[in-house]
């Protein structure tokens, strides 16, 4: 957008454009979720570097800039489980971000005041596991509580990226669809996270045929994530690479209690060429490959309800 066709009263606009269009960019060359190392490489503008975050601040504003923050950031402790997932878990249209320290008045709480008023978009670079970020933008701080010492933080699409003050801005339109587009955002945060947990604990390997390719493995659940006791936690997932995840999905393949392999009759019966032989029917009665942590091996109790919608399906 030509810099004269908008009034916006955000004095870093410019500067905003090509922190995202840099982000996409690396986005295309990574994946959506980031290395801290990646997100170091900062992007440029008008001939010099910036960052789009550093590793002390959780708020951060470059200081060529004068408005309100560019990007927000949380992290994952190194021994943390899954800090933010009542963040996730809920149907709630935002994300909560909590404030630096307890004084709302300070410079980097100051910087969150600022883009909401100044109703800038910035980047939310999310904590998915020591590391690792989800960087999700435009973002915008919708709520500051000083009470409660955190404000609100809202997705929206880029190609909704429009300065306020347009023609094109439309405050109650863009509630509704940021509120949507926050809960998609989660919704694919909560998979993400999940996924790269369960891919740790089991090493980077199926947990049938101890396939190492981590692009070929998934995160699967024992209990649906629709059941609200699928928590999205390493207990209630198994590392599997895509046959096995799909075989197991559709009761093709069942496991049962004592973490053992069982193939459908259906399949033990069958004939018919060397993967199902050999990906397939080879496991039957064969011990899954658990985590080394023992916290982390799938829960019996949630492997036994599996087990016998398996038994009802293949009756
Ligand atoms: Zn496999």
């Amino acid at each position: 957008m030509p810099a004269s066709a908008f009034s916006s009263s955000d004095p870093d606009w410019p500067i905003r454009q090509a922190a995202f269009q840099r982000l996409a960019e690396l986005t295309r060359l990574h994946g959506a979720v980031l290395p801290w190392e990646v997100v170091t490489q900062g992007f440029s503008f008008r001939g010099e570097l910036l960052y789009f975050a550093t590793k002390a601040q959780g708020i951060f504003r470059p200081r060529q800039m004068r408005g309100g923050a560019l990007s927000i950031k949380t992290i994952v402790p190194r021994q943390g489980r899954f800090a933010r997932y009542d963040d996730l878990a809920s149907e709630d249209g935002a994300f909560f971000y909590r404030f630096k320290g307890e004084d709302p008045e300070n410079h980097s709480n100051q910087l969150l005041a600022q883009a909401l008023a100044l109703e800038a978009p910035l980047i939310y670079f999310y904590g998915v596991d020591p590391g690792m970020y989800r960087p999700i933008w435009p973002a915008y701080v919708s709520r500051f509580d000083a009470r409660t010492l955190t404000c609100e933080v809202v997705a929206d699409e880029a190609l909704s990226v429009e300065p306020p003050g347009t023609a094109l801005h439309d405050a109650t339109a863009d509630r509704i669809r940021r509120g949507y587009i926050t809960v998609q955002a989660k919704k694919r945060l909560h998979q993400e996270t999940f996924r790269l947990h369960v891919l740790h604990a089991y090493e980077h390997r199926c947990a049938i045929c101890r396939l190492p390719r981590s692009e070929l493995l998934q995160g699967a659940h024992i209990l649906p994530d629709r059941d609200e006791r699928g928590v999205p936690e390493v207990p209630n997932g198994l590392a599997l690479c895509h046959l096995h995840h799909g075989a197991f999905d559709a009761d093709l393949l069942g496991i049962r209690p004592d973490g053992h392999i069982e193939l459908s009759r259906e399949l033990r019966e069958a004939h018919d060429g060397p993967t199902l032989e050999h990906a397939l029917k080879s496991f039957d009665g064969r011990p899954l490959h658990k985590p080394t942590r023992r916290d982390q091996w799938p829960r019996e109790q949630f492997l036994e309800e599996r087990y016998t919608r398996f038994l009802q399906r293949v009756a």
